[in-house]
């Protein structure tokens, strides 16, 4: 179980407590056991239609953007690692590749918002039409508006741990960027 999952632990100490407090502590465990499985199954649906842009240019790149440093915050990230023990990659961690396979990206799940993000000079070149260049954009930036604010004004891949995380506003993000994606037909008709 992640380290959201309401492991046997966590049951032990809600057991512990009065029924409202246990309901209390219940719900915030369910909210977060919840937003890893959205945040994770948005992000791939987000990976799905980045890759049909962009996986031409990707599979013969001759300078691929990819850095072990880029890498190195999925494994640092409590919440990125949240998120790939919930969606576990075929791949094991490579300290001198990161999660870079001859195949691309080995995690399925869980990368750094930065990584979809970034969208080269070719890429954008490419864009047939003003609108579908929009659109592209605004796909590439999904990721990282689900997390947004996660505590304050910090991102969630910034948290150092996942107490007071605002689970609520989370899902919140990520059911927006989702109707956001789904509104995105450009993409989804373009698709190669
Ligand atoms: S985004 Fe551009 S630079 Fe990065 S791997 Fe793809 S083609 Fe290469
Ligand atoms: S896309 Fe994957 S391999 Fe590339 S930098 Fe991000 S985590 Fe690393």
């Amino acid at each position: 179980m992640g380290l959201w999952g309401v492991g046997p632990l966590a049951r032990w100490r809600v057991q512990g407590l009065n029924r409202h407090c246990q309901e209390i502590v219940a719900s915030m465990l369910n909210a977060k056991s919840d937003l890893i499985e959205r945040y994770g199954r948005l992000e791939m649906e987000i990976q799905r239609r980045m890759n049909a842009c962009c996986s031409a240019f990707c599979s013969v790149c001759k300078s691929p953007c990819c850095r072990v440093e880029y890498c190195r915050e999925a494994l640092e990230s409590p919440f990125l690692e949240a998120v790939r023990q919930r969606f576990a990659p075929a791949v094991h961690w490579n300290s001198d590749s990161g999660w870079l396979t001859a195949k691309g990206c080995g995690l399925a799940a869980g990368r750094p918002p930065v990584c979809y993000e970034f969208l080269c000079r070719p890429i954008l070149e490419a864009q047939p039409t003003p609108e579908r260049l929009e659109a592209v954009k605004q796909l590439a930036m999904l990721v990282t508006m689900a997390g947004r604010r996660a505590r304050g004004n910090r991102h969630v891949v910034e948290l150092e741990d996942l107490e007071r995380i605002n689970a609520a506003r989370l899902l919140a993000q990520v059911t927006s960027s989702s109707a956001a994606l789904a509104r995105m037909e450009l993409i989804e008709a373009d698709r190669v």
